[in-house]
């Protein structure tokens, strides 16, 4: 069985190419390596018999039909993205020519492709969309998302990503397209890329730099082990029915203050700080415009019709984690000699009502 992996050069698209690759699956990895992507995330399939690197922008609708025409995919997992939320407050143009227009011509270039296929590989044909709890906007402190909530985004991120989950599912109904749309909360683990919230905690702890909290540090969310989230895609691939979408949750729920405090623990454990336990850098910052209070996810669907249980622990992930930044500071450096500073982005204000 072959793959086409969007984004694969990123922070979970790596994890689905590995998991993919250890499975003996083959990879055709579509990447336009914008500034999140690190070809170093695949060290470990590079030269792999079945793994194929194609350097492609999802909106180059010529690109994306030679590439099917040439690697003739059996499955296509859609993970290319702007992922990060503030790069959205600033710059929320590139969120909608990529997340929405670049999934609409890779639906058009799927849809050409799988009408062309006959017999068993048209009826194994699946296009995997991979997609976000915060297309369903914030919760209060009960209650959890599912499969059935409406959509409610508030960042152009997640208004960005909800209008793809909509492009996916309408390539479904029109057009036939066997599309299953999965909807995962936050992700972390190793080769993140270090704007987002675990990364720029680790980094600041080992580096004795003020850790920034947002706000008051309320805010919660529920975490997820990337590659907990690479098993439960390739379990949905495998068993998941056209149509349908599947919520992936770690069920681990945290508020920022607690999680950027436990990860101070592991930090001191791993690392002990001679000028006092790193939690006492944690230093609260202006919140985020639009910062939803509350995600979490009821992932039931996929644990029950699927057999899929995230393996997992929030501690047992942010130590490995923590330690993954330790141990490879030559990773998170040559991103810095990039040209990536690490500033805070996303302070746009609301405008005065
Ligand atoms: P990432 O930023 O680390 O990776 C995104 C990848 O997409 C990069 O390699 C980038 O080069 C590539 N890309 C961006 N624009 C492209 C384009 N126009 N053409 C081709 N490639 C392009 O992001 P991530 O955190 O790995 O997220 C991957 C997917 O998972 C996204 O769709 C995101 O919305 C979704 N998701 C992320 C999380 C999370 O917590 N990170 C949670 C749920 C869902």
């Amino acid at each position: 069985m072959k793959l086409l992996v969007t984004g694969g050069a990123g922070f979970i698209g790596s994890a689905v190419v590995r998991a993919a690759i250890g499975r003996g699956l083959g990879v055709v990895n579509v990447d336009c390596l914008a500034y999140s992507a690190n070809l170093e995330n695949l060290a470990a399939v590079e030269g792999n018999p079945l793994y194929v690197f194609v350097q492609a922008d999802i909106r180059d609708a010529a690109a994306m039909a030679a590439i099917f025409a040439h690697h003739q995919p059996d499955a296509v997992l859609h993970l290319a993205a702007e992922s990060h939320v503030d790069r959205s407050i600033d710059a929320p143009m590139a969120f909608v020519e990529t997340n929405v227009v670049g999934t609409a011509v890779l639906l058009e270039a799927a849809r050409a492709y799988f009408e062309g296929l006959a017999g068993e590989r048209r009826e194994g044909f699946r296009f995997l969309h991979i997609s976000t709890d915060e297309v369903f906007g914030a919760l209060g402190a009960e209650g959890r998302f599912s499969e059935a909530s409406a959509y409610d985004p508030s960042s152009p991120y997640s208004a960005s990503k909800a209008a793809s989950d909509h492009l996916a599912r309408a390539w479904g109904r029109t057009f036939g397209l066997p599309v299953i749309v999965t909807s995962a909360c936050n992700n972390y683990g190793p080769h993140q890329f270090p704007e987002k919230l675990i990364p720029v905690v680790i980094l600041s702890a080992i580096e004795g730099r003020p850790i920034p909290l947002y706000g008051d540090g309320a805010n919660v969310r529920d975490w997820l082990f990337v590659e907990d989230h690479a098993e439960a895609l390739l379990a949905v691939l495998e068993k998941g029915r056209p149509g349908e979408t599947y919520a992936i949750s770690g069920e681990t729920e945290a508020s920022n203050r607690d999680l950027v405090t436990r990860l101070c623990g592991h930090l001191d454990a791993l690392r002990p700080r001679a000028a006092g336990p790193h939690a006492t850098l944690i230093h609260q910052v202006a919140d985020r415009p639009g910062h939803d209070f509350r995600y979490a996810l009821d992932a039931a669907k996929l644990r029950g019709e699927l057999g899929w249980a995230p393996r997992i622990g929030l501690d047992e992930g942010l130590e490995r984690t923590a330690r993954w930044y330790l141990d490879n500071p030559g990773w998170w450096t040559r991103i810095r000699e990039r040209g990536f500073a690490g500033d805070r982005l996303g302070l746009a204000q609301k405008a005065a009502s």
